[in-house]
C-alpha cells in the first residue's frame, strides 16, 4: 500500500522532472506552439542524446558484440495481411461497453463506479457460446453488473451491449482513395517485422539455431488512456529481440534461454543505475497469458504512480512462425544440418520501451543535494547522477569569465574534446551557476580554464558527484577522460 505521503512526494517528483526536462530540453509538449496535441512529446537536444546513448548502448550490448544475433530495420507499415495473421487485426483491443438507453461508452477493464465489470479469463475450449472476446491474446469475457452511472439502467442485456473490441491499431491510407482496400496501419510493435523475415534472414546469414533478430523502431497504439508522461504514448519507440531456438524436446530446452534474457535484463537495469529494491519480475499467471505461452514475465517498476510495466519476456512457443506459414503460404520451417530434421522453431522474445527506459533513467539519477559550497554556506543542488555512458553531455568546458586569453586558451581546448566526447562550451554567468546547470543535466566532468592555466597549461576538472576536484596537464586530457569513460 502506497501511503498518502510518499504518493505526493511522487507525484511532486514527476512534476520535477517534467519541468526540468522541459527547462533543460530534454522533453517538449508536442505541437506546443499550436496548444499542444495531447499526449504527444518531442525530444529537445539532451533527450535525443540520451535515447540515441540507450539505443546505441542497447545495440552494440545484443547486437553487435554478439555472435547469435543479427539487426534488421523493416517498415513502419506493413501488409495488412500481417496483421491478419498475427491476430492483432481481431485482438489487439480494448473492451468497450455501451448503454443502449442513454448511449453512454464505458471501458469495461476499468473503474466506471457504479458500473461493474468482472473480468473473467477463460480457456480456448471453455468459451463455446459464452460470448468471449480476445484482450491482447487472451480469451476473456466481462460480467456486467451494477448499473449505468449515467441513467441508472442496470447492467442487464437488455440495457447494455455485450463488451465489444476497440482495435488500438492506428489506421491510414496508403495511395490517394480513402477506400476499404487501401486501408492500412501502423505496426503496433516492431516484432512483426522479425518473424516476417525470418525466411530472408535464414537465407542470407546462414545462420544455425538458436540465433537472434532484433529491432529497434517506432511503433504506434490508439491508446485509449495515454498518460503519465513519457510513459504511455501513441506513438514510441520499442527495442525487441526474437530469439529463436530449436523445437524444445523438454521445459529445460526453452528455459535454459527464457532465464539467458531474464539476467540479461537484469544486467541491463543494474548498468542503466536501476535500483533492485524498485525492481519486480512478475510471472504471468497461466489462466492470463497468451494462450500459446508457456511462460511470460512483466519487469515491473516502482514509478511514482504506482508498479507499472517496464519491459516484458514471453516465451512464445512457435505460434507467431506457424500463424505465418499459415497465412502466407510459405515454408518457415528450419532444417536441422545435423540431423536433417524439418521443424518451426520456437521463439523467445524480449521487448524493451525506448521511452519507458529514459524515464526511469530520469527517475533513477534525480536527486537533490545540500552541499557546503566554498564560502562555506549550504546550497542545494540538483544532480542527474547519470552513468556516465547514458550522460548526453559528458565534458563541460567552463573558462573562469569571458575574457579574451582565457577563450582563446578554452575554445581550442573544446574543439580538442569535441571530437572525442560529447561536450559543451559555457562561458556566461558565474562559474558556481555553470556547475549547477551541468549537474543539473547530469553531465560528469566539468573543465574549468583559469589564469594559470595560461602558465601552467594544466586545467581544473570537477567530478560531478563528489565535486572533488584535480588538476590535470591539457597534453593528458583525452587519455585521462578515455580512461574515465572506458566501460
Ligand atoms: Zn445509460
Amino acid at each position: 500500500m502506497i501511503s498518502k505521503k510518499t504518493e505526493e512526494q511522487g507525484e511532486n517528483k514527476m512534476e520535477k522532472i517534467i519541468s526540468l526536462c522541459k527547462r533543460r530540453g530534454f522533453v517538449f509538449p508536442g505541437s506546443e506552439i499550436y496548444g499542444g496535441l495531447a499526449n504527444s512529446w518531442d525530444f529537445g537536444p539532451l533527450g535525443v542524446e540520451l535515447k540515441n546513448n540507450i539505443k546505441t548502448e542497447w545495440w552494440n550490448r545484443f547486437v553487435r558484440r554478439r555472435a547469435d544475433m543479427v539487426g534488421i530495420e523493416t517498415a513502419l507499415i506493413m501488409s495488412p495481411k500481417v496483421w491478419e495473421a498475427s491476430g492483432h487485426l481481431k485482438e489487439f483491443s480494448d473492451p468497450l461497453v455501451e448503454c443502449k438507453k442513454c448511449h453512454s461508452r464505458f471501458r469495461a477493464d476499468q473503474d466506471n463506479g457504479s458500473l461493474k465489470a468482472e473480468l473473467v479469463f477463460l480457456k480456448e475450449a471453455e468459451a463455446d457460446g459464452e460470448n468471449p472476446m480476445k484482450v491482447s491474446g487472451k480469451v476473456v469475457r466481462y460480467r456486467l453488473s451494477g448499473k449505468c452511472p449515467v441513467c441508472d439502467s442496470p447492467a442487464d442485456a437488455d440495457s447494455f451491449t455485450s463488451p465489444a473490441s476497440f482495435n488500438l491499431m492506428l489506421k491510414t491510407f496508403l495511395g490517394p482513395a480513402q477506400e476499404k482496400a487501401n486501408e492500412v496501419y501502423f505496426r503496433p510493435e516492431t516484432a512483426q517485422g522479425m518473424f516476417v523475415n525470418f525466411k530472408n534472414v535464414l537465407n542470407t546469414t546462414r545462420r544455425k539455431l538458436p540465433f537472434g533478430i532484433a529491432q529497434i523502431g517506432k511503433a504506434f497504439r490508439n491508446e485509449i488512456t495515454p498518460g503519465n508522461f513519457i510513459f504511455r504514448t501513441r506513438e514510441f519507440e520499442q527495442m525487441e529481440i526474437e530469439y529463436f531456438i530449436p523445437e524444445p524436446k523438454a521445459d529445460h530446452d526453452w528455459q535454459k534461454y527464457f532465464e539467458h534474457w531474464k539476467n540479461e535484463m537484469k544486467s541491463w537495469l543494474r548498468d542503466l543505475g536501476v535500483s533492485e529494491s524498485r525492481l519486480h519480475f512478475e510471472d504471468i499467471p497461466e489462466g492470463e497469458r497468451a494462450h500459446y505461452s508457456k511462460r511470460t514475465m512483466d519487469v515491473e517498476y516502482d514509478f511514482p504512480f504506482g508498479r507499472k510495466e517496464l519491459y516484458g519476456l514471453a516465451y512464445r512457443g512457435n505460434f507467431d512462425l506457424s500463424a505465418h506459414a499459415q497465412g502466407s503460404g510459405e515454408d518457415l520451417q528450419y532444417t536441422d544440418p545435423e540431423t536433417g530434421a524439418k521443424f518451426i522453431p520456437h521463439v523467445i522474445e524480449p521487448t524493451w520501451g525506448v521511452e519507458r527506459t529514459a524515464l526511469v533513467a530520469l527517475l533513477e539519477a534525480y536527486s537533490e543535494e545540500k552541499t557546503p559550497s566554498t564560502d562555506g554556506e549550504g546550497e542545494a543542488r540538483t544532480v542527474l547522477k547519470f552513468p556516465f555512458w547514458l550522460a548526453p553531455v559528458k565534458i563541460a568546458v567552463l573558462p573562469l569569465s569571458k575574457k579574451e586569453e582565457l577563450s582563446a586558451f578554452a575554445k581550442p581546448l573544446f574543439e580538442t574534446l569535441i571530437q572525442h566526447f560529447a561536450c559543451e562550451y559555457d562561458e556566461t554567468q558565474s562559474i558556481g551557476k555553470r556547475y549547477r546547470r551541468q549537474d543539473e543535466i547530469g553531465t560528469p566532468f566539468c573543465v574549468t580554464v583559469d589564469f594559470d592555466s595560461l602558465k601552467d597549461r594544466a586545467v581544473t576538472v570537477r567530478h560531478r558527484d563528489t565535486m572533488e576536484q584535480e588538476r590535470v596537464p591539457i597534453e593528458n586530457l583525452v587519455a585521462h577522460f578515455s580512461e574515465k569513460f572506458a566501460r
